[in-house]
């Protein structure tokens, strides 16, 4: 799991515009029929900021991204964008562009004639179409492709093109549905940083619909993690990952071991709660009462396996067989049958290249793991 290393500068970024969101979401719902695709959300989004709704199918984020843009209309609530209530204003008013993943380029114009077909179109003078056409090109870093066609480019400038389409009408909101899912999974990743680049360079404010964790995680300053046509967890990647509010998100983002527990004694310094494991304390402040019924989770690469116990005093340790083995090159992923009978997921880098092609751990070794408590996640549901 790939996480983003600028949420300093993203905490910056919302503090910074925290009294004047450039997009508001009050209570948005929207109904097909009976079927309620968006429940009622709310959500603001800041001047520059990488926003991602990230969720499994069907979950309603294109459709929340499709009113963003006026393409669908809410049942009931209200978008303001720039303080304007958008209730009835039309997309081609709106001050959003949409960038769709098909692309949707014009097969028999250039590159160039692709970029400048909007601002044709908005009546906008050729000197200033050729100037912002060309500052774009550079942008992109498409300035010697600029007569080409979109059949003669490969799928990286193919977005590229289309990215540079609906930026050089210079919008306050560009709302990107699956922008890289067209792409294949090495071009994905490397895209995923020109794209940050690019968003950093214009400080358009991004709002990007994803299915795909991984890439939420590198993109986003902020993410609203989408289910059943709710947010259910908003954060910055790091709060999402290592902070998940509950079972689904703990597992959506990443994996985690999830163990069931009760709650056994909270203090205002920690909370204790009892596990098949024995109790584990940790060390945060929660309103949980005495009794209450939780979860604890614990990511697979928070757990250090290995052949002997090593005690530590502020740790806890389990013993158990290694069930079974994935190995993944730089790491392997074991699944540990501890004593209690509890499986475990565990996750190990492979820092040294093994002789005669062995694994570190072997299919029914006795092993130990660890892991800090300080790493169990506490999850109220
Ligand atoms: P995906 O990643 O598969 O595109 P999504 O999260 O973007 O999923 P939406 O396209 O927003 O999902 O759809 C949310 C739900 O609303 C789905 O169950 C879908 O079938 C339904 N839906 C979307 N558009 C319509 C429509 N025009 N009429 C009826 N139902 C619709």
């Amino acid at each position: 799991m790939v996480s983003q290393c600028n949420d300093r500068l993203n905490t910056t970024k919302t503090a910074l515009n925290d009294e004047k969101p450039l997009l508001q979401i009050r209570n948005v719902t929207k109904k097909f029929g009976e079927f309620t695709a968006v429940n009622n959300v709310d959500l603001n989004i800041h001047t520059g900021e990488l926003f991602c709704l990230l969720g499994g199918s069907g979950c309603g984020k294109s459709t929340l991204l499709r009113m963003l843009a006026g393409f669908e209309t809410p049942t009931s609530g209200q978008i303001t964008i720039d303080g304007k209530d958008m209730s009835g204003v039309p997309p081609y008013q709106r001050p959003t562009n949409m960038m769709f993943q098909s692309y949707a380029l014009f097969p028999h114009m250039s590159v160039e004639k692709n970029i400048a077909f909007g601002l044709e179109q908005d009546g906008i003078n050729k000197n200033e179409i050729k100037e912002r056409t060309q500052n774009i090109l550079k942008l992109v870093e498409l300035q010697d492709y600029e007569k080409r066609r979109p059949n003669q480019l490969s799928g990286g400038q193919r977005q590229r093109v289309a990215l540079a389409r609906a930026l050089v009408k210079e919008p306050k909101l560009l709302l990107l549905d699956e922008p890289l899912g067209a792409l294949d999974k090495k071009l994905r990743e490397q895209t995923q940083f020109e794209l940050m680049n690019i968003q950093n360079k214009v400080g358009v404010t991004f709002v990007v619909v994803t299915h795909d964790q991984e890439e939420a995680m590198v993109l986003a300053d902020r993410i609203a993690v989408m289910d059943k046509g709710t947010f259910i967890q908003i954060g910055s990647p790091t709060e999402i990952y290592e902070f998940p509010k509950n079972r689904l998100v703990a597992n959506f983002i990443g994996s985690a071991n999830i163990l069931k527990g009760r709650v056994n004694e909270n203090t205002s310094k920690s909370v204790k709660i009892m596990t098949d494991l024995g109790e584990i304390e940790l060390e945060q402040f929660s309103t949980l009462t005495v009794g209450a019924s939780v979860y604890l989770g614990i990511r697979p690469e928070k757990i250090s396996i290995s052949k002997n116990a090593s005690i530590n005093k502020q740790g806890f340790t389990a013993s158990g067989v290694v069930e079974d083995i994935g190995y993944l090159g730089n790491t392997s992923r074991y699944k540990v049958r501890l004593d209690q009978g509890i499986l475990m997921d565990v996750t190990a880098q492979n820092h040294l290249r093994p002789k005669n092609h062995a694994h570190a751990f072997s299919w029914g070794e006795n092993v130990s793991l660890h892991w800090d408590a300080s790493n169990a996640m506490l999850l109220t549901s």
